[in-house]
């Protein structure tokens, strides 16, 4: 058993937490020394002594941990974690039974109950993402109830603390059968390339499912376009599989190129009649406008922060001046499918964003569609930033 610490709520504090708030922050507790302990068991009590939550010591940005339960007759102990992991296999029922799609999300950190902890699921591998080192304190008993619950082929791990981009095969690989790498998933019947061994990013990226098929089954019919930060390429598939007429992939790490020639190859698509082109975003928009290029669709999915040899790009301050160089380039009436994962800006200000870089194009618009995160990745109602997803479709004229 570990140890356990108490902690009390500041008073301004205390009703956010009653309510659900469930990431321990520094200055809502009296002693936040007492959580430098990775992975001891933090009581929270209100000002008055009296019990709001249990939870765990883990550092992850600015959260030095997360209360897991408001009842006070619960433990951290292996039963819990069952119980937790149990219910949000239960909630993924139907995506278990689905033909079309066999990589989904199946815990989904606070969400479904326990924060820095999320489990993937791809065609009969589990993926285990701990996000601070307290929570992969309780690693065993994750690993334990998955291999109870389910029937894997193998489990893989990802340690997303300490030092980042540091991934050894050996490390990552815990139980099952060691897979042949790249495995192939399919979501909405189209086929995707996935490589557990190779650190963080896996090659696709589960919250964009909906937006995906959306692009596929509604827009994608007769239309040029340009996918930015393309990765493995997963939308320019999509479009592609929808019948658009050609595709543009950019991004800027090598690895890309060979990737999403090989989802295309995947679904007997012919990457040859497409554009796949290593480069930095930021030049391959001012070639575009130089050559006067523009597109019907132009999906833009940058990461929160990004930097490449001469730009620095922060999504919270650079996004409208991105989305006005989009603009430029997507033909009237065409679609922009503009998409962000910083969690330090809502839907509204997103919305502002887009407001402020069309205003200062002169162009009308209007917003078609609006995606935030899907049914597997479930979220807190008084966490606001859980939700860091957004997607908008933006017409333009
Ligand atoms: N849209 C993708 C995921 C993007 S991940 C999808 O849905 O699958 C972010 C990608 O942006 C990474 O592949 C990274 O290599 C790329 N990237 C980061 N900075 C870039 C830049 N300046 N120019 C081009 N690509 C960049």
């Amino acid at each position: 058993m570990a140890q356990e610490f108490t902690v009390k709520l500041r008073y301004p504090h205390v009703n956010k937490y009653k309510k659900g708030y469930p990431l321990i922050l520094k200055d809502a507790i009296d002693r936040p020394e007492l959580l430098k302990q990775e992975g001891a068991v933090i009581k929270v009590l209100d000002d008055q002594g009296n019990f709001v939550g249990r939870g765990f010591a883990g550092k992850q940005n600015k959260g030095l941990g997360w209360i897991v339960t408001h009842q006070e007759s619960d433990q951290l102990d292996a039963s819990f974690f069952d119980q937790k992991i149990q219910h949000a296999l239960e909630k993924r029922h139907a995506f278990f039974l689905d033909e079309d799609t066999d990589a989904f999300r199946i815990f989904n950190g606070e969400g479904d109950g326990i924060g820095g902890l999320t489990i993937d699921y791809f065609a009969g591998y589990y993926v285990i993402n701990f996000y601070s080192e307290g929570i992969y304190a309780f690693q065993s008993w994750v690993i334990d109830a998955i291999k109870r619950m389910t029937d894997y082929k193998a489990i893989y791990q990802k340690k997303r603390f300490g030092k980042q981009g540091t991934y050894i095969e050996e490390d990552e690989f815990v139980a099952g059968e060691r897979g042949e790498f790249p495995i192939i998933v399919k979501e909405n019947g189209i086929r995707l390339a996935v490589y557990l061994n190779e650190g963080a990013m896996v090659g696709v990226f589960l919250d964009q499912r909906e937006v995906r098929k959306t692009l596929r089954d509604q827009y994608a019919e007769g239309c040029s376009v340009l996918n930015t930060f393309s990765y493995t390429g997963a939308f320019s598939i999509f479009a592609s599989a929808g019948g658009a007429s050609h595709t543009t992939s950019v991004d800027l790490a090598n690895r890309s190129y060979a990737k999403t020639i090989e989802n295309f190859s995947m679904n007997a698509l012919d990457f040859e009649a497409q554009d796949i082109i290593v480069e930095d975003v930021f030049k391959y928009f001012k070639y575009a406008k130089r050559k006067e290029k523009s597109f019907d669709i132009v999906v833009l999915d940058p990461p929160s922060f990004a930097r490449s040899k001469k730009h620095m790009f922060r999504a919270e301050k650079d996004y409208p001046s991105l989305l006005k160089q989009t603009i430029d380039i997507t033909e009237d009436q065409g679609m922009i499918i503009a998409s962000t994962n910083c969690s330090k800006f809502n839907m509204n200000k997103f919305k502002q964003f887009v407001k402020q870089a069309f205003q200062q194009s002169g162009c009308p618009y209007r917003i078609e569609k609006e995606f935030s995160l899907p049914s597997d990745f479930p979220t807190l109602p008084h966490f606001k930033e859980g939700n860091y997803l957004k997607v908008l479709f933006i017409r333009k004229g």
